[in-house]
C-alpha cells in the first residue's frame, strides 16, 4: 500500500475529495499522521519516530496543527499532539486555503459529504434533547439569540476573535458576509493558538454583528453563558448553516437550535412594506397574493404564521412601524439549558 493509500484509510479521506488530496495534505504531513499510530505524542516522540530533529518535528507539528491535520492537548512543555481527521482538515482548508480552486460540482459533492458527517455527529445529541434531556454535551449553536443578547455577550468578553464561517465557505449558497464567526475568551485563545482568526475590539465586534444582522444573518450561541462561560457566536443564514440545515433534516425545530422567542404581529400597526417577508428565512411572514390599501396606495398583503417562526428576531428588529415584537416562549418543563 502506498503512503497516500494508507493515509486515505487512516485519515478517512472521503471519496469525493480524494482527487484533491495533494492540495490538502503534503507527504510529510501524511507520514506524520501515520507515524502517530493514533497516539498522543510530544514533539520529541514524533522526532524519534520519524528520524527528525526535535526542531524539525516541532516545525512539522506546528504547521500541521495550524492546518487542522493534528490536534493539540496541553500547553508548553507538556503539549502533546494527535492526528485529527479529514472532517477537521476540510473545515480549515475551506476557511483559510484554496477550497475555491476545486471545481464547483466537486465542491458541492464534498460539501454534501461534510453535511452528512455533521448530521451524523449531532443527531444522537439532538435526539436526546428532543426526548427531553436538559442538555447534551458537545453540541454548539444551542440557542437562537436576539441581537441585544449577542451584544451582552460581547460586553462580557475579554478576548474576541472573528473567523470565516465554515458553513458559508463550504456550502456557498448565498452571498451574505463570510467573516462572521465570533469566538470569545477560551475559544478565542484556542483559535489564536492554532494561528486562526483575527482579533477584534469590542466595538469592532459589535459593528460586525450589527452588519451581519442587517445582511439577514441570525445569531446562535449559548444563552447560558453566564453559567457555562462564553463560547462562539455564529451568525447564520438558513441556506448554508449546517445546524439549521441539520435541524430541518432531523426535525428539531424549536429544540435545537432552541427557539426562546416567537414573533408577535400587530396587523393594525403594519405598513405592509414587506421587509419582514424578505428578512424571514422560514416564510413565517409571507405575501398571500392579496392586496391592501395603505394611505391610498395598493400594497401586497402580509400574513404571519407563528408556527413557522424560529424566533430569530430579524423581522422585529427591522420593522419600521414596530408592528412586530418578540415574545419569550414559556420555559420548557425541563428548565433552561
Ligand atoms: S416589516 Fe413591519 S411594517 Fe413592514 S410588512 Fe412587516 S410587519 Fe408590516
Ligand atoms: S418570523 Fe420568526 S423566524 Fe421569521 S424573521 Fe421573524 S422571528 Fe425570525
Amino acid at each position: 500500500m502506498t503512503l497516500t493509500e494508507e493515509f486515505i484509510r487512516v485519515f478517512d479521506v472521503w471519496e469525493p475529495a480524494r482527487p484533491y488530496l495533494p492540495m490538502m495534505v503534503d507527504e510529510a504531513e501524511m507520514a506524520l499522521v501515520l507515524a502517530m499510530r493514533g497516539e498522543a505524542l510530544s514533539p520529541s516522540q514524533v522526532a524519534q519516530r520519524m528520524g527528525l530533529s526535535v526542531e524539525q518535528a516541532e516545525g512539522l507539528l506546528q504547521r500541521a496543527y495550524r492546518r487542522g491535520i493534528v490536534n493539540k492537548s496541553g500547553e508548553g512543555e507538556g503539549a502533546t499532539y494527535s492526528a485529527a481527521d479529514f472532517y477537521t482538515r476540510l473545515d480549515v482548508f475551506a476557511k483559510y486555503e484554496n477550497w475555491d480552486d476545486i471545481p464547483p460540482a466537486d465542491r458541492k459533492a464534498i460539501h454534501r459529504r461534510y453535511l452528512d458527517e455533521f448530521i451524523a455527529r449531532v443527531r444522537p445529541k439532538v435526539e436526546q434533547l428532543m426526548a427531553g434531556a436538559p442538555s447534551a454535551d458537545g453540541l454548539h449553536n444551542n440557542d437562537i439569540l436576539l441581537l441585544y443578547e449577542v451584544e451582552e455577550m460581547l460586553d462580557a468578553a475579554t478576548d474576541i476573535v472573528v473567523q470565516p464561517c465554515d458553513c458559508r465557505r463550504l456550502a456557498q449558497n448565498c452571498d451574505r458576509p463570510v467573516e462572521t464567526c465570533i469566538w470569545l475568551d477560551k475559544s478565542a485563545r484556542e483559535a489564536l493558538d492554532r494561528g486562526h482568526g483575527r482579533r477584534l475590539t469590542r466595538d469592532e465586534a459589535k459593528a460586525l454583528v450589527r452588519r451581519a444582522d442587517r445582511k439577514g444573518l441570525m445569531h446562535t450561541g449559548d444563552s447560558q453563558w453566564r453559567t457555562n462561560g462564553l463560547s462562539p457566536i455564529c451568525n447564520c443564514c438558513a441556506c448554508d448553516c449546517y445546524p439549521f440545515t441539520a435541524a430541518r433534516e432531523i426535525g428539531s425545530k424549536g429544540v435545537w437550535p432552541r427557539s426562546r422567542y416567537v414573533a408577535a404581529y400587530d396587523r393594525d400597526a403594519c405598513a405592509f412594506c414587506g421587509l419582514c417577508v424578505r428578512r424571514c428565512h422560514f416564510g413565517a411572514f409571507y405575501h398571500d397574493g392579496g392586496e391592501v390599501t395603505v394611505a391610498g396606495k395598493t400594497a401586497r398583503n402580509v400574513q404571519f404564521d407563528p408556527a413557522l417562526c424560529w424566533g430569530c428576531g430579524l423581522c422585529a428588529n427591522s420593522c419600521p412601524t414596530g408592528a412586530i415584537v418578540m415574545r419569550p416562549l414559556a420555559p420548557t418543563p425541563e428548565g433552561t439549558r
